[in-house]
């Protein structure tokens, strides 16, 4: 893409637009470069999502590319599947990183020269120290760090001894390569940290070519340096190791110089976006899979009716920022409501169905009305729903006794059937046991379409139904958040688990538009909320997630809140 065809984007957004503005006007830079780099050990998340969104979104901004770029420099947690996952899940958000994914493992080999070259110049060492000797020589945070008995060795050995990890002489843990700063530094990372350690593991896509692999501060910097990355933007607790990396950069024939800058991770109220935690969720059974409905992935939010724009929609609502903050989820919800509510057609379905017969209504006889297909989308246009002598209607819609404020039906209340008809109910039916299993109600014609009747009659509720003889059962899936807690303990993730986070509803009754299958996406089951065909539906019996309710908590409470 020619950079200069593209106008500059205005400042202000936040600080890495301003500061990518500002290298872009004093010329620091040309093609602006950024990447994403996940480790393909688990599915992305909505976390991911607001990296995906500022690296990609940043570089289309700019005239610039991003690249999508694996860090698989731990083979034994990494798999193709979590790769192919990786690469569905950005493009399903509508990022495109333009021809091949890039790997770490691109550039085991110079990476691998780098490090040669680092020990020539006396900066890195082969340590042969155990893993607790090192941990134990460490220091802390107000005490400096001890030297290693092997920090001192000459090239020669160090050289031989790394050739020799590399050809597989040593077993995993018997020797580490480290680079040679300052074992005194304020900074831990900068105490002689590992560059190489021994792994004898097979990798997805170096198989056995390796048995040393490149620490993850080793890789990423050198990485970004190949690739021409101009700007690598990370999350906040990398911003100690930013040193380390700026070290390594001055310290090699690197063919670039790329700048670090740290933004704050998005944290989730009443969900935990930690890769360990979700990995125990699907390992441990917690959770059908990755792509739960209930889980943040890309996967699950995907499955569960989600649109990619409402998911952008978000991350650019949230803003990117210096500081941790905590994100109210009903803020995800807010975002996916606006946009459903603008695209998603409207159906009625009933989801605790109970019968109401028409008794004025004639026998075997039922008639089509038109019903609107989305008032917020005119060209949405309408469609035909059967009217008949037995409904059903919604459970929670009937009270035999009426508290105060229910205006739906009770006995002698009358309602209006949403592009039906005014009807009153006169008699219930109760089984032996004394619950209702039916209501005997009458309509009036002169209503027809749901119109106000010529005297005038008006009705305080308008309830939507299903016609008995055309509905199409279905099991329909309500979901909760995944914890009872908005600040669940990543380390004690279980004890507050939501044992109800996924109400399974089965019975349901459907408009059978809904079941014939032609509406791709998410539908607004009418006064119900909006839901999306789950993966699980079967040739005669649907499964529908519901997405996400149609009430707005959010908005009312910053109503309440901001006045
Ligand atoms: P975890 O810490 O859960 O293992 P991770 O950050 O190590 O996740 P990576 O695959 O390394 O997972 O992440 C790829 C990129 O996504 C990194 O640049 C990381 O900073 C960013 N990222 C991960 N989680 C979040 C989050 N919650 N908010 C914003 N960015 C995130
Ligand atoms: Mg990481």
């Amino acid at each position: 893409m020619n950079v200069s065809d593209t106008p500059a984007r205005e400042a202000g957004q936040d600080f890495i637009r301003d500061i990518v503005t500002a290298d872009r006007e004093a010329g620091r830079v040309g093609e602006v470069v950024t990447r994403f780099p996940p480790e393909p050990n688990g599915y992305l998340h909505i976390g991911h999502a607001k990296s995906i969104c500022l690296n990609f979104g940043v570089a289309q901004e700019f005239g610039g590319h991003c690249n999508l770029r694996f860090d698989d420099t731990n083979p034994t947690r990494e798999e193709q599947e979590f790769i192919d996952a990786i690469e569905r899940d950005v493009r399903w958000l509508g990022f495109d990183w333009g021809g091949k994914a890039v790997h770490a493992s691109d550039y085991f080999e110079q990476l691998y020269d780098w490090a040669i070259h680092l020990i020539r110049d006396g900066k890195a060492y082969v340590d042969d120290q155990s893993q607790e000797e090192m941990r134990a020589s460490r220091g802390t945070l107000t005490e400096p760090g001890r030297e290693s008995p092997w920090r001192n060795r000459a090239v020669e050995e160090n050289l031989d001894l790394f050739a020799r990890m590399r050809a597989g002489e040593f077993p995993n843990g018997a020797r580490v390569l480290r680079a040679k700063i300052d074992m005194a530094s304020g900074n831990i990372n900068l105490r002689d940290p590992v560059l190489y350690r021994i792994l004898h593991a097979s990798h997805p896509r170096t198989g056995t070519a390796w048995c040393i692999y490149p620490s993850y501060d080793f890789a990423h910097g050198q990485s970004d340096a190949i690739e021409g990355v101009t700007h690598s933007l990370c999350t906040l607790e990398f911003a100690d190791h930013r040193p380390l990396y700026d070290w390594l950069i001055d310290n090699l024939p690197v063919p670039s110089r790329p700048r670090q800058y740290e933004f704050a991770r998005l944290n989730l109220t009443y969900t935990l976006l930690s890769k360990r935690v979700l990995t125990e969720l699907v390992r441990g059974g917690h959770v059908t899979g990755w792509d739960d409905p209930r889980m943040p992935t890309i996967a699950g939010l995907r499955r569960r009716g989600v649109p990619p724009e409402a998911i952008r929609d978000f991350i650019g609502r949230i803003g990117v920022a210096r500081a941790d903050s905590l994100v109210d989820v009903a803020m995800l919800e807010a975002s996916i409501r606006e946009v459903l509510n603008r695209i998603a057609p409207r159906r009625m379905a009933v989801l605790r169905p109970l019968k109401v017969v028409i008794e004025n209504y004639p026998e075997g006889e039922g008639e089509l009305l038109d019903a609107v297909n989305n008032p917020e989308d005119p060209t949405a246009g309408s469609r035909a729903v059967r009217f008949a002598r037995e409904l059903y209607v919604e459970r929670d819609d009937f009270m035999e006794t009426p508290e105060k404020k229910f205006f739906r039906l009770f006995p002698g209340n009358e309602v209006r059937l949403r592009y039906a008809y005014f009807v009153t109910c006169r008699e219930v039916v109760k089984d032996g046991a004394g619950n209702v299993i039916e209501l005997r109600c009458t309509y009036d014609p002169a209503t027809r379409g749901g119109e106000t009747p010529p005297d005038g009659r008006k009705v305080k509720a308008t309830l939507h139904w299903v016609s008995a003889r055309d509905a199409v059962p279905a099991e329909v899936r309500l979901y909760n958040p995944l914890f009872t807690t908005p600040e669940p303990e990543p380390g004690d993730f279980a004890a507050s688990l939501n044992p109800d986070s996924c109400e399974a509803l089965n019975g349901c009754m459907l408009e059978p538009s809904i079941a014939a299958g032609n509406e791709p996406g998410p539908m607004q089951f009418e006064r119900l909320g909006y839901f999306f065909r789950d993966a699980d539906s079967k040739p005669g019996l649907p499964v529908f997630n519901r997405v996400v309710g149609l009430r707005d908590s959010y908005a009312r409470q910053a109503a309440r809140s901001g006045g």
